[in-house]
């Protein structure tokens, strides 16, 4: 049995878009998203401190491929922030593809934080929109409660755990990612690049039994 990491006061369960439109039968389902909604359940019987995250766009989004004539979804686009991945209609504010799965049962969560609420700018990272200029505030309430090691959980893995474990790491806070309670997309090789890029940034762990 590999060693377990222990929790402490300090540390904080950060789960990641846990929302029916990404899981089976949504408007973006990642493959077997469902699958990490009863690992991150057991996961948050671990941790004294639970933040949620949302994806929460009003319809319209500049994320989402309808919005721009002639394109589809998946192609790449560049916006005045840089390159934008379009998405289908997704997590529109007040849906029930913007509701978190039913079965995530996390009656402690402290926080939610809801991202990609402006109109022309996209948000996959809990703590910077994709201007990685505009904060949610995420990092200044983590940092005012005195946490230190935030560990992170949920979808996709490949997009919002991955900026969300990058952001996170620039700002200072110690990253653990727990990978089998992740799910990915996959798009052009995000996978293999949020593998690469997370190795330098984040402790990743494997199991959600190595988390005491
Ligand atoms: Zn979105």
């Amino acid at each position: 049995m590999a060693d377990t990491i222990t929790i402490g006061d300090t540390d904080l369960l950060l789960v990641v878009d846990v929302q029916n439109d990404f899981c089976p039968g949504g408007k973006l389902a990642v493959p077997n998203g469902d699958e990490v909604v009863p690992l991150i359940n057991r996961l948050a019987e671990k941790f004294a401190h639970v933040v949620l995250t949302q994806d929460w766009h009003p319809a319209g989004h500049l994320s989402f491929a309808s919005s721009h004539p002639g394109k589809k979804p998946f192609e790449t686009i560049t916006v005045a922030y840089g390159p934008q991945v379009l998405w289908p209609d997704h997590c529109i504010q007040g849906t029930p593809g913007a509701e978190f799965h039913e079965d995530l049962d996390i009656p402690g969560a402290e926080l939610i934080v809801r991202k990609g609420f402006r109109p022309t700018i996209d948000s996959y990272s809990a703590f910077f929109e994709n201007d990685h200029r505009t904060p949610t505030g995420l990092a200044g309430y983590l940092r005012e409660r005195g946490f230190r090691r935030l560990f992170l959980a949920g979808l996709a893995f490949d997009f919002c755990v991955r900026y969300s474990a990058e952001d996170a790491h620039r700002e200072k806070f110690e990253v653990v990612v727990i990978e089998d309670a992740c799910r990915a997309i996959d798009v052009d090789g995000s996978l293999a690049a949020t593998r690469a890029s997370l190795a330098g940034r984040a402790k990743a762990v494997v199991g959600v039994d190595a988390i005491g």
